[in-house]
């Protein structure tokens, strides 16, 4: 070894040791007669003294070269620090050098290494080697090898083998564009590469496998919103002769066992909520449940008193916010201007001020009751103090609406403790989304998730209408993962090939595969797939998932260090069939 001990061991205990170490230069403070450096590695800092008194002269004239970022090896002795830093484990002491050797000089880096960087976003993943020695990128990717070594330990635990899938296959619809790639040894044809295991994990389970894991990259050729990944990985999972409430049982475990290892913080509730209720209740599909402000529709109370504004609307529906009566104009006439921003798309607000003595101020004192305002503040379950908000349009828009500003409410009013941990199951998905433009059905979840059995006859006659075995883990406000039961019977599995519009030939060519194994004894089975990347920032603590992948992308999809995607040669084009050969 070139080194005796870390940079992040050595404290009093370690007085008069001799010790080697190797490292980073991370900082130099030079006096002429006296040198400290900041030596650096994965394991922290130690502080190095080169004393023309109590060391070499000569050695101290070579110390004055070191810059920031070289690597190095110094021998010495640990001696107590006269001036102690108690931000640092090794703060009490420092290293007086004896020797050292330059392993590596180094050029001047593009931005300062240190926990806070002068480095842009675009530079930091130009040269993300220089931004992986930041402490706080460091910390994150260790945090991740821990949760993973985690969720490995606790499906290892319960009977979960973890086996391996190709990338180079043919396309799993989950939703998304595939990536493809060119087949040199097959002139025109193409694999894509897995959007999930999907189809793969099923097989296994009709292979026999019963539990299968793999924390697998997943890849989607999506446009990209902000934080998302083209590339991605995910807790892929798939168990057999099980129902959906086995599933949630196992699924919630491992949630639970995540949260009492890493983060020391003991769940219990784990509420399960309806897809239509979460929609009614919150606005959308994955609600943050740290903090109450729950729709309340107001229709009924609301509709017939002469408010034309409300009287041509769909939905009126409001929500409560603590403590928000004393609001200033100023500041309600924000949040208006907030939900009128093109992204948002609102018309407006109206609000209520709950008032201490109870009773109420509203922007439409002129067409309703104090009676009226009560019957809104008590469906909202306004206090005294609070401020209603409503919003009035058509049903969806307007929940996504309200959904948004419920969200941004919460962020200005600190209620979103990143400390805090609420999830919650979604249940109850509808197997079968309408759209409108191509005017034909597609799967809510993807084609091979299976209806509820109980509603199995009204595919034929209401397919709309029917709920799928499907269920989301939420977490904070994110779908951290979703699964469902399968279909595993041949025709089930044509009827819903038919039902999303594939001709018999098509669902052949593309799925032949699979229906023909189902044909050989296919168990009941279903699973989950959980998404790493973000279910490890939301444990950090943070927002962003870039900030938790070594080697991330940009938001057009690029790779900045390595300067992907790049164009290719004309030979290789040639040889991937992609162009026509050239005369020579
Ligand atoms: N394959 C699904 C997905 O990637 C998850 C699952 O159904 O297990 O979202």
């Amino acid at each position: 070894m070139l080194r005796t001990n870390t940079c992040g061991e050595l404290n009093l205990t370690h007085i008069g040791n001799k010790v080697t170490l190797a490292g980073w230069v991370q900082k130099t403070r030079n006096k002429g007669f006296m040198i400290w450096v900041d030596l650096r590695d994965r394991y922290g800092v130690t502080q190095i003294i080169f004393d023309e008194e109590r060391t070499d002269k000569v050695m101290l004239e070579k110390a004055q070269s070191l810059g920031r970022e070289f690597v190095i090896q110094v021998q010495g002795t640990v001696i107590e620090r006269v001036s102690k830093n108690p931000n640092l484990s090794t703060g009490d002491v420092e290293i007086l050098a004896e020797s050292f050797d330059v392993l590596n000089p180094s050029k001047t880096p593009p931005f300062t290494i240190e926990s806070e960087t002068d480095g842009g976003e675009e530079l930091r993943m130009q040269y993300r080697y220089l931004d992986i020695r930041r402490k706080p990128v460091r910390e994150n990717l260790i945090f991740r090898s821990k949760v993973s070594l985690a969720i490995r330990n606790y499906l290892s635990a319960h009977n979960f083998i973890d086996v391996e899938t190709p990338y180079l296959i043919k396309s799993t619809p989950e939703g998304a564009r595939d990536f493809v790639v060119p087949s040199r040894m097959n002139a025109g044809e193409f694999y894509a590469l897995p959007q999930s295991p999907q189809t793969f994990k099923q097989l296994l389970m009709v292979g026999g496998m019963d539990q299968y894991f793999q924390i697998v990259k997943c890849f989607r050729d999506e446009d990209l919103r902000a934080d998302r990944q083209p590339e991605f990985t995910q807790i892929d999972c798939e168990m057999t002769f099980v129902e959906q409430e086995d599933i949630l049982t196992r699924f919630e475990g491992l949630l639970k066992h995540l949260l009492k290892e890493i983060k020391g913080v003991e769940v219990f509730e784990f509420p399960r909520m309806t897809y239509v209720e979460a929609i009614q209740k919150y606005g959308n599909d994955k609600p943050d449940i740290r903090f109450g402000m729950e729709f309340a529709e107001l229709n009924e109370f609301a509709k017939g008193k002469g408010f034309p504004v409300f009287d041509q609307q769909e939905l009126i529906v409001g929500i409560a916010v603590p403590g928000a009566a004393s609001y200033t104009r100023k500041q309600i006439d924000k949040l208006i201007d907030w939900v009128k921003r093109p992204q948002i798309g609102a018309n407006g607000l109206i609000w209520v001020k709950c008032n201490e003595d109870g009773s109420y101020k509203s922007s439409v004192d002129k067409f309703y009751s104090q009676e009226d305002l009560t019957n809104w503040a008590k469906q909202t379950q306004a206090s005294a103090g609070d401020l209603v908000l409503i919003m009035a349009g058509e049903t969806n828009k307007t929940r996504g609406q309200l959904s948004a500003l419920r969200m941004e409410l919460a962020e200005q009013l600190g209620l979103r403790d990143p400390e805090t941990f609420a999830p919650l199951w979604v249940v109850d998905f509808p197997l079968l989304e309408w759209d409108k433009e191509s005017k034909r059905y597609h799967a809510m979840h993807h084609p091979f998730t299976a209806p509820k059995p109980e509603q199995m006859s009204l595919l034929a006659t209401d397919p709309g209408a029917v709920n799928a075995n499907a269920y989301d883990l939420v977490l904070n406000g994110n779908e951290i993962g979703g699964g469902s039961i399968r279909i595993h019977d041949a025709k089930v599995q044509e009827t819903m090939f038919d039902l999303l519009g594939f001709t018999k030939e098509e669902a052949q060519a593309q799925f032949g595969f699979l229906m023909e194994a189902f044909q050989y004894g296919a168990p009941p089975h279903g699973g989950i797939a959980l998404g790493l990347d973000r279910l490890v920032s939301i444990l950090g603590g943070q927002e962003t998932i870039r900030d938790f992948i070594a080697f991330p992308k940009n938001n057009r999809g690029r790779d900045l260090m390595i300067d992907a995607p790049a164009s290719i040669d004309s030979t290789q084009l040639e040889e991937l069939n992609l162009v026509l050969k050239q005369k020579k």
